[in-house]
């Protein structure tokens, strides 16, 4: 069985492995010229342990198998993997009751070690913080996921597979036995594509003639690090209690593996697929977002949050506070711009922002419609879901 995937991000990568090690001959197309190009190197590096997804949805069953994967998976492969352990600190008492729904959640979804501490507790894990309560979490972890996809290109290079970067799928075509691709300048045939292709899903479904009812929305993610002298404020991950309308999980501190600490992200409407700063617009792209009815019906519901993001986006001071909530020590100086990533939301026409993931089947194409975070987390389970039961036309 030839099988064609689309995407050198993670998951594609996490597919091809799993389809490889099945035995399949699989061949991963991607555009860039080097792999984990897009959200698999621009995120916050955090293994999820799964804390928040709603029971007995993809997110939830996925995260925590796929994390307990991925640690076996570094372990192996020595990659760097650090369990330094995650709070979500309320800092208001307003917040106590969704905090104590978090642990709650958190138990039921069968995650591991989950304590609740008081104002006192929280700061014998993170000593500059403060809060009226925290729920800890000791095996969230920290990693480095374009290592981790390095990794998985070469064991699908080393199991006969091959990956072809700097390769665009500009068209595909169902034919009687299967899919013809056309990937930069070469014709490919193969017997089933997977199509992981991020922010350039809803191009691959529209090649695929696999309209659906919902779209792509990339929304920016804007870190700004810790200075040097600050670094030392933050152990390991501080995180808010998240707004339950939105699939973000608010400004958090996050202790990255090469020791830098990451202030981030926000979540603002990006002006093209693949913008990474306001400066990059692309016609094309706005037109297809703010064209789709999911856009502006998700842009009426929540305007208010997008307007506060936006001025956060804008003002640094705005960034600043939201860390001085948690750690209040900070000050302007502590705080440095840095590079940040754009994530493929899924928005349905009736302007929900799809919370789990969505993977479905065209005949003989599959596609990954949404995959946020923690898919990065989840990816090898993601591979191994996708592998299982999507049922690929033909197979049994
Ligand atoms: C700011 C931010 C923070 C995040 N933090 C975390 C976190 O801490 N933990 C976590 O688990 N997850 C996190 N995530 C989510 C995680 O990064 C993604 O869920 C994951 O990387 C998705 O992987 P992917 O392979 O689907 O997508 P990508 O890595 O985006 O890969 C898609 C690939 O498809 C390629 N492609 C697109 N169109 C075409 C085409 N036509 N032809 C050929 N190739 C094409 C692109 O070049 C790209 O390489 C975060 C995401 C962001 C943006």
């Amino acid at each position: 069985m030839k099988i064609g995937i689309i995407g050198a991000g993670i998951l594609g990568l996490a597919v091809a492995r799993e389809m490889a090690r099945t035995g399949a001959e699989v061949t991963v197309l991607d555009k860039e010229a080097e792999v984990a190009a897009h959200q698999t190197g621009h995120n916050s590096g955090v293994v999820h342990a799964g804390i928040y997804y709603t029971p007995g949805s993809l997110k939830a069953t996925l995260c925590r198998d796929g994390m307990a994967m991925l640690r076996e998976y570094c372990f192996e492969h020595r990659l760097p993997y650090e369990e330094v352990g995650k709070l979500v600190i309320a800092s208001t008492r307003a917040e106590r009751d969704g905090l104590r729904r978090i642990a709650d959640r958190a138990r039921e979804n069968g995650v591991p070690g989950i304590a609740e501490l008081d104002a006192l507790g929280l700061r014998e894990i993170e000593p500059d913080a403060v809060g009226v309560g925290a729920v800890y979490s000791p095996h969230t972890a920290i990693t480095d996921f374009r290592a981790v996809a390095r990794r998985l290109a070469a064991d699908v290079e080393e199991t006969g597979g091959s990956v072809r970067l700097s390769h665009p799928v500009r068209a595909l075509r169902e034919t009687p036995g299967g899919v013809e691709v056309l990937a930069g300048t070469g014709r490919f045939r193969f017997d089933r594509v997977i199509s992981c292709a991020g922010l350039g899903t809803d191009r691959v479904a529209a090649m695929a003639k696999a309209g659906g009812d919902v779209r792509i929305v990339p929304f920016r993610g804007e870190y700004y690090r810790l200075a040097e002298t600050a670094k030392g404020m933050v152990r390991g991950l501080i995180y808010p209690v998240p707004d339950p309308r939105y699939p973000f999980l608010g400004v958090h501190l996050t202790r990255r593996i090469d020791g830098e600490v990451l202030v981030g992200p926000n979540a603002v409407l990006a002006l093209a697929l693949e913008g990474y700063s306001w400066r990059e617009i692309s016609l094309r792209d706005l037109r297809q977002i703010l064209t789709w009815p999911g856009t502006r019906r998700m842009a009426a519901t929540h305007w208010r949050t997008g307007v506060k993001e936006v001025y956060g986006s804008l003002a640094r001071r705005a960034f600043l506070s939201a860390a001085r909530r948690y750690v209040p020590a900070l000050t302007a100086k502590d705080i440095v711009r840095t590079e940040g990533g754009v994530r493929a939301q899924a928005v349905a026409r009736d302007g929900r922002l799809l919370d789990d993931f969505a993977i479905d089947a065209h005949g003989p194409i599959v596609l990954v419609r949404n995959a946020p975070s923690p898919a990065a987390t989840s990816s090898l389970a993601i591979a191994r879901h996708i592998a299982l039961t999507v049922r690929l036309p033909g197979t049994s």
